[in-house]
């Protein structure tokens, strides 16, 4: 900054300002602010004095790391939006627009109400561990391994909180403080905080890696089977596929190497499902009674991704095997809760029934016919007709995933809304749509905004229309 020449008046104003305002000052008291929250919206309650103090304990951060006072209405609205997220409650129900079916962040798989009536039943006194019949003590989880069973043609079955617990428990089971054989190339990881070397440790038992990250042969299993070894192990990569100078070995042979040498043979599949639409494209390796079928001592697998149910851990296997873990201690510690065990019965007691595709949203969604799906990103777009010039409205085809961390290959047509152009950014409006009252959340591709209208519910076709509408009317010209 130049320095004044001493014989230079300063500007009057500066004069009368003094020196510059600390603009932490200009920041309003706590409790006006918590009193103005309430006076736009007397629903927010307890939770305005609590967003007031935060956003301005914000707005104080960023002052002091140079930044300008936020104006009284950014900061009114930082506030409000706090605000009515805590008084909300987490998880907020979200429109889905994405195309990916199980998605990680948005819950996995949807249930349906009927599946919520079973978790109500199950909420009031119920015969969770009473035998009806005898009046004695009854087992928690007879209803739904009997239907496990049934489904699959395993010899028992039994279900923990989720995959990963399910994998932890049978590790541990199978090969406390033993060494546990897997394959360079199946080490991997899911969803951030689910990596097998650490989910190993975890469990007890010591992991002896064999092959290379593409290519693992018989003699490699065989070679690395010692008197430590208690347990092989195989796991699906769910998330990747490899292509090009590969070679792995199939369960089938795995479990030959296992008859020979005494050992058990564990596959953690990840997705699995009990219904056979593999001539539906769907994989081979996640059809868990072909798993069983070819000699697996135990398979485990997500309740939540292509099964459709709730988040828990399903364990199928030989009678002896699974009752060693239902009496591991670690069994306790990872049991499921009374409304998943609900929910977990009623979606098997549904595909039983082979009314998967009609009641189990999950298979709803994927199975669904292209031409529906069409017809629902027709009436969207159709609802959209309303928006102002510069913003182009387009139906086109698209290609909806399953997700989850599963089957990254499995593909299914679909049929989107893309909004191409629009007066400002794209992802500005995807922005404006996440805080909508019911928030939805969209895909960007290519710089256009696409809902894919795969995993959006017919209910759901007037609310998205209308939140794209004020998300484009908001931050219009
Ligand atoms: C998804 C997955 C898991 C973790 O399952 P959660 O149900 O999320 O605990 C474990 N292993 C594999 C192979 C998976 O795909």
């Amino acid at each position: 900054m130049a320095r004044r020449r001493s014989s230079e008046k300063p500007p009057q104003d500066a004069l009368e300002a003094g020196p510059p305002a600390d603009p932490r000052r200009q920041l309003p008291a706590v409790d006006r602010l918590a009193a103005e929250l309430l006076t736009q919206d007397a629903r927010l309650g307890w939770s305005a004095a609590v967003a007031a103090r935060s956003a301005i304990e914000e707005a104080r951060a960023a002052i002091s790391t140079g930044e300008p006072a936020p104006p009284a209405g950014a900061l009114l609205r930082a506030a409000a939006s706090k605000a009515r997220a805590l008084v909300a409650g987490r998880p907020r129900r979200v429109i889905n627009a994405t195309g990916i079916v199980i998605h990680t962040n948005l819950g996995r798989a949807p249930l349906s109400e009927a599946a919520l009536e079973a978790a109500a039943r199950a909420s009031r006194y119920s015969d969770l561990e009473f035998d009806l019949p005898s009046g004695r003590r009854g087992d928690r989880l007879a209803g739904v391994a009997e239907k496990l069973q049934l489904l699959s043609g395993a010899e028992a079955a039994f279900a923990v909180n989720n995959n990963a617990a399910a994998l932890m428990l049978a590790v541990n089971t199978l090969a406390a403080g033993r060494e546990v054989v897997v394959s360079r190339g199946e080490l991997v990881e899911i969803g951030g905080s689910f990596r097998i070397p650490e989910i190993l440790a975890a469990a007890g038992v010591r992991l002896v890696e064999v092959g290379t990250t593409n290519r693992t042969h018989r003699e490699d299993y065989a070679r690395a089977i010692g008197p430590e070894t208690g347990l092989l192990l195989k796991v699906h990569r769910s998330n990747f596929e490899q292509r090009g100078f590969v070679t792995e070995v199939a369960l089938g042979e795995l479990v030959e190497i296992g008859r020979k040498a005494s050992l058990p043979v564990l596959e953690d599949t990840g997705t699995g499902f009990l219904l056979d639409w593999r001539d539906r494209g769907w994989p081979e390796e996640s059809f868990i009674p072909g798993r069983l079928r070819l000699g697996a001592d135990v398979v485990c697998f997500s309740g939540d991704k292509l099964l459709g149910g709730p988040q828990a851990g399903l364990l199928l296997g030989r009678e002896e095997t699974i009752r060693a873990m239902r009496r591991n201690p670690l069994a306790r510690a990872l049991r499921l809760d009374k409304l998943t065990l609900a929910v977990l019965d009623w979606t098997l007691g549904v595909l039983l029934a082979g009314r998967g595709e009609q009641e189990i949203p999950v298979l709803r969604l994927l199975s669904e016919a292209p031409e529906a799906v069409r017809s629902r990103a027709d009436r969207i777009a159709a609802g959209l007709e309303a928006v102002h010039e510069g913003v182009e409205v387009r139906v086109e085809a698209s290609e909806a995933l399953v997700g989850g961390g599963s089957l990254p290959e499995l593909r299914i047509p679909s049929w989107a809304v893309v909004l191409p152009k629009t007066p400002f950014g794209v992802d500005a409006l995807t922005e404006r749509l996440r805080h909508a009252a019911v928030p939805v959340v969209a895909r960007v591709d290519r710089g256009a905004m696409w809902l894919d209208a795969r995993t959006v519910e017919d209910a759901e076709v007037e609310p998205l229309t209308s939140a794209v509408l004020a998300a484009l009317k908001a931050a219009g010209p």
